[in-house]
């Protein structure tokens, strides 16, 4: 009690440790107990079983050793709030009770959704195996080292976070039945291949492969003189996050073969060179010729081979193949098509790689029983910009869905579970997103499928094309509009514009660029060429380029229809799971550790529903547990059910049990489960048993 009794005194001093016990459930008193803590330097909240992070863009020094040993196998209410103890409690549910969870990381760019990732992994990590098994160990290292490789790939510095992700990651740990992490999982969604963040990660590329030996370089045809490489500075200085040792080690212990490690520098080096190559803006010919014969012998095949498929592309006529030139900017759209894909191969490589490596191997179910897993996802936050384009509709749809979830777990099922039990229920209102959902997803009338047609039309297809078909189908629709529709409205600037009243706020997107996005054109003659190569690691990575020009019927799907498929099954996956929440907050847009800009974060706990979450909460009960599995854990503390109760049935037992204790007050009794409202009582009683047992 002792140490609850602190607990407690330090909860008022900090403000509120759990949003639920506000005394008035206003988004003022919301916004003022964020405060609070967040200046006290108390930067995790609960509502319940969610964590609320602000970012503190400082170093704390709460993730070490001791602070671990703190939260291993504590119940949430022991400690103060902290990422561990929802790590903890995902973990005690995957042992104790055989179920698979996840952890969902939400929150917009920059407010430290990869740090909370890695932080949960670290604690995973570190209260696992103490038995020290050295295959255990072997696993458990593998999965943070993949974290280091990815990064160094998929991350680029952009103005609003110096190590964006710009990918969507969701890892699953698998544990045998001793509760040890034996392998895991990684899907990887919808890296930004859009021009800029190419050069960007060119140049992270460059910079890991600049820190490498002379005798390196000079392999690959790279220049010591940063200078040769200034085509690729986009606005202002760039950070280098990893370097090439860390990288490069990383990528050995994981179990990258030498050769494939090297082959990775070549195609980064590829992109580097491709990137600087010049197409003559009149005629259909390169510049800078010098480079053809360095990029065939990176890709091991033939000069001509290079030069042809950068300047031709076959087609078939009826019974006839012939080359056709490209124009000057065919070309240049050929080549910077192929410098994204090159990246974006490799990295579903390296990932797919990754995952040969630390998928779980040997384990028979019949003999270890159950593998569980615990799924860690990280995903981009909603992102509304200047100027957004399919990138942002993109992410924008994913937080849709992702919000879907979240309405359909905690807040439906909690309704529905106590109308299903019998106990009254003042009903709370929130915004059912589902409307949204369907407007970019459903099948024929949604925003994927009206893009998706649009790109198929025959002869002209254009932005604007789209954007009228998007304008006759959608005119009534109450989330769509378009400055043709509403040619009043301020925000809606260009013709090439149309926005949407998403659950967290209107965005506005320009078509421009939908039209090439989607349809992410590769010329089938460079997947000839890469498939051709005589570097076995290349040629594995382009399968497809094995078809000739007369086999290739199959129009290849779309990038929005892969994004929208794989969302849709990351969601499936994720229900099927119980699920954990963490909440981050970015407190202002100056990586200060002392501001916290008011409006900025208000804004974000509105579009995360935490007002609606914590009203739920409250209005419900903590803790749910069925009569007998409830007296299982609980009936040696009441002399009327221990050993074993003689009453009618089990939910009298209980009700006997907690009248003794004196909770009456603080639960419901349910058809088949006993409620309890606030997570006090349910400690109390824990303790209470813990002085039995
Ligand atoms: P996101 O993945 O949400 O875009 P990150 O996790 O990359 O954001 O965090 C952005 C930056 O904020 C980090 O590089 C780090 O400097 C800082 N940061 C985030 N979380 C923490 C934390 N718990 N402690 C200290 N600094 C943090
Ligand atoms: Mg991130």
């Amino acid at each position: 009690p002792g140490e609850v009794g602190r607990e407690l005194v330090a909860r008022l001093e900090f403000g509120k440790a759990d949003f639920v016990l506000l005394d008035d459930v206003s988004m003022d008193e919301f916004m003022e107990n964020l405060r609070i803590r967040f200046e006290k330097g108390r930067i995790y909240t609960y509502i319940g079983e969610v964590v609320v992070s602000v970012n503190p863009y400082r170093a704390m020094n709460i993730y070490g050793r001791d602070t671990i040993e703190q939260y291993k196998g504590r119940e949430l209410y022991e400690r103060p709030p902290h990422l561990f103890a929802i790590a903890d409690a995902a973990y005690k549910a995957m042992k104790r009770r055989n179920k698979d969870t996840c952890i969902v990381i939400s929150g917009e760019s920059g407010a430290g959704k990869t740090e909370a990732s890695k932080y949960i992994m670290q604690y995973i990590a570190a209260i696992t195996n103490p038995h020290q098994r050295a295959e255990v160990e072997r696993v458990k290292n593998m999965l943070l080292k993949s974290n280091c490789v990815l990064e160094a790939f998929g991350n680029a510095k952009t103005n609003r976070n110096d190590n964006s992700s710009r990918f969507g990651k969701y890892m699953d740990i698998n544990f045998d039945f001793k509760g040890d992490p034996i392998g895991g999982h990684i899907s990887n969604y919808l890296l930004e291949k859009s021009c800029p963040l190419t050069l960007l990660s060119s140049f992270l590329s460059f910079q890991l492969v600049k820190g490498g030996p002379e005798s390196l370089l000079r392999s690959l045809h790279i220049q010591k003189d940063p200078a040769a490489y200034n085509y690729i500075k986009v606005g202002g200085q760039l950070k280098v996050t990893s370097t090439h040792p860390t990288v490069a080690d990383a990528m050995k212990v994981i179990g990258f073969t030498g050769e494939e490690v090297h082959t990775v520098y070549k195609i980064l080096a590829t992109i580097l060179h491709l990137v600087g190559l010049r197409i003559w803006f009149y005629v259909t010919l390169i510049e800078n010729g010098n480079l053809v014969p360095v990029l065939a012998e990176l890709l091991a095949t033939k000069q001509e081979s290079v030069e042809k498929a950068l300047l031709y592309r076959t087609v078939a006529t009826g019974r006839d193949v012939i080359d056709k030139q490209h124009t000057p900017q065919e070309a240049s759209y050929g080549r910077d098509a192929l410098a994204k894909a090159i990246y974006d191969r490799l990295f579903c490589w390296i990932v797919g790689c990754i995952n040969d490596i630390i998928e779980v191997k040997n384990y028979d179910a019949r003999i270890h029983g159950k593998n569980t897993v615990i799924g860690v996802l990280d995903i981009y936050g909603f992102e509304i910009f200047q100027n957004n384009s399919f990138e942002q509709f993109c992410i924008n749809y994913c937080n849709e869905k992702l919000q879907q979830l979240f309405i359909q777990l905690v807040l439906k099922q909690e309704q529905e579970e106590y109308q299903r039990e019998g106990i009254p229920w003042k009903h709370i209102d929130y915004f059912n997103n589902q409307i949204i959902v369907d407007l970019v997803e459903q099948q024929h009338k949604g925003i994927f499928s009206i893009l998706d047609e649009a790109c198929m039309n025959v002869g002209k297809v254009t932005d604007e094309l789209f954007l009228q078909a998007l304008n006759s189908k959608l005119a009534k629709h109450a989330h769509y509009t378009s400055r043709k529709l509403s040619p009043t409205e301020k925000c809606l600037e260009f013709d090439r514009d149309f926005r949407i009243r998403h659950y967290a706020g209107d965005v506005t997107y320009s078509v421009v660029g939908f039209i090439d996005k989607n349809k992410d054109t590769l010329f089938q003659d460079f997947k000839r060429l890469l498939y051709n190569s005589s570097n076995p690691v290349l040629k594995a990575m382009w399968p497809e380029g094995k078809l000739s020009i007369t086999e290739v019927t199959k129009r290849p799907l779309t990038a929005g229809t892969l994004f929208k498929t794989s969302m849709i099954s990351l969601v499936e996956n994720l229900a099927s799971k119980e699920p954990y929440y963490v909440r981050c907050i970015k407190p202002n847009d100056v990586k200060s550790p002392l501001l916290f800009e008011q409006e900025r974060c208000r804004h974000q706990v509105e579009y995360l529903g935490l007002l609606e979450n914590v009203r739920v909460r409250r209005a419900g009960f903590a803790y749910r547990q069925t009569y007998p599995r409830f007296l299982q854990r609980y009936k040696m503390i009441s002399q009327f059910t221990w050993p074993n109760h003689d009453l009618p049935s089990d939910r009298e037992a209980v009700k006997r049990l907690l009248q003794g204790c004196g909770f009456e007050h603080d639960v419901a009794y349910g058809k088949t489960k006993v409620f309890i409202r606030t997570p006090r009582t349910l400690f109390t009683l824990e303790e209470q048993r813990a002085e039995m047992v």
